[in-house]
């Protein structure tokens, strides 16, 4: 099912997943039936998020183990670096490689509540770049049959939030390629062209790994605004009115917006697209069912 992480030529556009660990039982119990869902339809991989807003650390490594032991899915583990001493890290590392998972989106991670960016613990933490490092000396260290795997890393085709240019951004992103990632995934953009030019950048710059374009089908008013302040840029003011209309929930909207925005992305060369499922499989499904990626 791992397509692109193994390298073979797709012969056809790829898709992999995004969810994030349950905050309730009653959420673990419906996420328990999305992910059976998403991995039904044969994902590259599904990814999940750490340490996101806050959220439990072991949650993530308990999720991963339940898509290792209980789905047909590749899980791959964003771990980041925020709080933690590269001594800490490592026993993290190999802790999730123990759970059986190897592939890893490697981060520097959000600051946590009341820290923000010019805090000393937030500075102090190992980028992107070091962890990718390490993750590939953790590798090292063990048995030739567990030191399997990928590294992941992100991108920001408009830019990080503290960037000061495009060119210093691509800089950061071909660094963390010399450091061994072999993937990038990016933020989440409104526009085809955010994602097509900056790939087109990166590659006369001299980026080889591939670029999978992050895209999450948005359902309510709040989702769009999140999405605006991620991605950096504002939303399209017709979705926007759109879901103002509907009274602020409307995921018919997202995923009408996601079709449009796929379909401009493979058709300008994105090998695969990468959906932020939001723990819901059904828009997600619709999205790929109307780009006819779904197997028949
Ligand atoms: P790094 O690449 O290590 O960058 C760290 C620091 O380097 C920055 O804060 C900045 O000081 C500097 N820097 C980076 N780029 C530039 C630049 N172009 N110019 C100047 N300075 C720069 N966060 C979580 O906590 N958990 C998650 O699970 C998670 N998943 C994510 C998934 C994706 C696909 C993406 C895109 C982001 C995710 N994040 C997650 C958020 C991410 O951790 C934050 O965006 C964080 O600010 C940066 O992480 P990084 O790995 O890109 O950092």
């Amino acid at each position: 099912s791992a397509t692109l992480l193994t390298g073979s030529a797709p012969t056809r556009a790829r898709f992999s997943f995004e969810v994030f660990p349950a905050r309730s039982g009653a959420a673990a119990l419906a996420l328990g039936n999305s992910v059976q869902h998403l991995s039904a339809v044969g994902p590259d991989f599904i990814s999940v998020t750490y340490g996101a807003n806050g959220s439990n650390r072991d949650a993530s490594i308990d999720l991963l183990t339940y898509l290792r032991n209980h789905t047909d899915a590749l899980p791959l583990a964003h771990f980041t670096t925020v709080s933690e001493t590269r001594e800490q890290l490592k026993t993290q590392i190999h802790r999730i490689m123990d759970a059986g998972v190897h592939d890893f989106l490697a981060l520097r991670g959000d600051p946590p509540h009341g820290l923000d960016e010019q805090s000393p613990e937030i500075t102090g933490s190992l980028t992107s770049v070091e962890l990718t490092e390490l993750i590939a000396e953790v590798r090292a260290e063990r048995p030739a049959f567990t030191s399997v795997g990928r590294t992941a890393v992100a991108a920001y085709p408009n830019g990080h939030p503290l960037s000061r240019s495009r060119s210093a951004d691509i800089d950061w992103l071909i660094a963390k390629q010399e450091a061994g990632a072999q993937l990038a995934i990016t933020q989440l953009f409104f526009r085809a062209e955010e994602y097509l030019s900056y790939v087109d950048e990166a590659r006369r710059a001299g980026l080889t790994i591939p670029i999978l374009p992050g895209l999450m089908p948005v359902s309510t008013s709040a989702q769009l605004r999140k999405v605006a302040s991620l991605a950096g840029r504002p939303a399209p003011v017709e979705l926007e009115r759109a879901m103002e209309e509907a009274g602020g929930f409307a995921p018919e909207l997202g995923v009408e917006h996601t079709i449009q925005l796929a379909r401009e992305l493979l058709a300008g060369g994105a090998p695969s697209i990468h959906l932020y499922t939001f723990n819901r499989h059904e828009q997600v499904l619709a999205v790929l069912e109307e780009l006819k990626l779904l197997e028949a």
